[in-house]
């Protein structure tokens, strides 16, 4: 067989390789404390999977769901957006049911990308946005992002001739892998731009339920004008504990959400029914489940900062989202420094590496495990004398 030139252009997505590692790991009998893929621990709230039980036992689930998803599960998106966002939606034309939102960001390139065009990616981040631009016969163009600009990228860095040549801003805040948030004022310099340049804004909105401290994290699409080059993405799989359920939208200009649909609709044949009316009944139903998320989220991220404080280690207290961004030890690259951690500790991170060459120096870590066990991990690194010495 001869496969195509496209495969080469691809890594094996970055998880698979970790979960390999971790279960040679296990194999061995090491305890495992698993900081790695940002997947919630806990469990779908009760009246989710009553409502998904109840659908299965009834004969509409089983039939193939609109391409766009059903009517109830858009309107559901649309009230929701408006309670949460007081952003207003045409269900028939700016919403978008997807088979989880990377299913939207991934296809998302194939209705915007020709051969040599470019994708604004910043760096580091989410694999999708690049690795799908790059399938789509695209090249990505990164925004670095880094401390010094508060993981927040510099438009005004961005040459002319990249602007021009340029279909996709990709943006996401709370932003995984670095935890960071955006004031509304980049929102509207990111609006700008895509304007000037008549490009399309994609703003990755997963974590916007996920926020500490009393942060709220805001839509782009609030702006006014912006849905004239905005598409929104999102997601149930971080805010309900969804993840394996997959199940997210994308709302937003109807030209743009069309396109997207277009691709979709010849690919796939949408979400199965059932968990579409799931979704509508966590976007509907009561939402003290999300408050009571945040508070263990929160709960955990005290317990993993004042940890690594106590080891030396300064940097922001994330507001948002279950990541960590950790800068490693000097001397140590994020290679090393997660060979270390799994070697001495058997704590699992993530490579800064892996989310783009800007990423180098740091380890994702992801508070996705109960906080007794980030507890016993920071005594793991104590006793290891893993510390966080600048002078060093
Ligand atoms: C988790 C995640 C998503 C997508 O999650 P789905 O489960 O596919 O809806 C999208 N963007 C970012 C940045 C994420 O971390």
């Amino acid at each position: 067989m001869r496969k195509s030139k496209r495969l080469d252009l691809i890594p094996p997505y970055l998880f698979v390789k970790i979960e390999e590692r971790k279960e040679e790991l296990i194999r061995k009998g090491i305890d495992v404390i698993d900081f790695g893929i940002g997947d919630p621990d806990l469990p779908t709230p009760s009246h989710i999977v009553k409502k998904m039980r109840e659908v299965l036992d009834t004969k509409e689930a089983a039939n193939y769901p609109t391409s766009k998803g059903e009517m109830i599960f858009r309107k559901a998106v649309v009230n929701w957006y408006k309670k949460r966002f007081n952003v207003s939606l045409d269900p028939a034309t700016e919403v978008c049911c997807l088979i989880g939102s990377k299913e939207g960001l991934a296809h998302l390139p194939l209705a915007f990308i020709d051969l040599g065009d470019v994708s604004l990616i910043p760096d580091p981040s989410y694999p999708v946005y690049k690795i799908c631009t790059t399938l789509a016969g695209g090249e990505a163009y990164f925004l670095p992002l880094n401390a010094k600009n508060n993981f927040i990228p510099d438009l005004d860095n961005i040459p002319a001739d990249i602007a021009k040549k340029a279909k996709l801003l990709f943006i996401n805040y709370p932003n995984n892998p670095t935890g960071a948030v955006a004031e509304i004022s980049f929102f509207e310099k990111c609006v700008k731009f895509a304007r000037q340049n008549d490009l399309l804004l994609v703003s990755d909105l997963a974590y916007s339920e996920m926020g500490f401290d009393g942060f709220r994290a805001r839509s782009v699409l609030e702006i006014p004008g912006a849905k004239e080059v905005t598409i929104e993405f999102h997601s149930l799989s971080k805010t309900y504990n969804m993840t394996g359920w997959r199940i997210g939208m994308a709302v937003g200009n109807a030209e743009a959400v069309q396109a997207l649909a277009t691709i979709k609709s010849n690919i796939d044949s949408g979400a199965f029914k059932a968990i579409q009316l799931a979704a509508t009944e966590a976007l509907t139903g009561p939402q003290e489940c999300v408050i009571d998320n945040n508070q263990i989220f929160e709960e955990r991220r005290n317990v993993l900062y004042a940890g690594l404080t106590s080891l030396g280690w300064k940097f922001d207290k994330p507001k948002a989202t279950f990541y960590f961004w950790v800068p490693v030890p000097k001397g140590e690259t994020s290679a090393s420094f997660t060979e270390k951690l799994l070697d001495k500790c058997g704590i699992l991170v993530v490579p800064g590496s892996g989310y783009g060459p800007s990423g180098e120096g740091y380890v994702r870590m992801a508070i996705t495990l109960p906080k007794e066990r980030i507890a016993e991990a920071i005594r793991r690194m104590e006793k290891a004398s893993i510390t966080f010495l600048e002078s060093a």
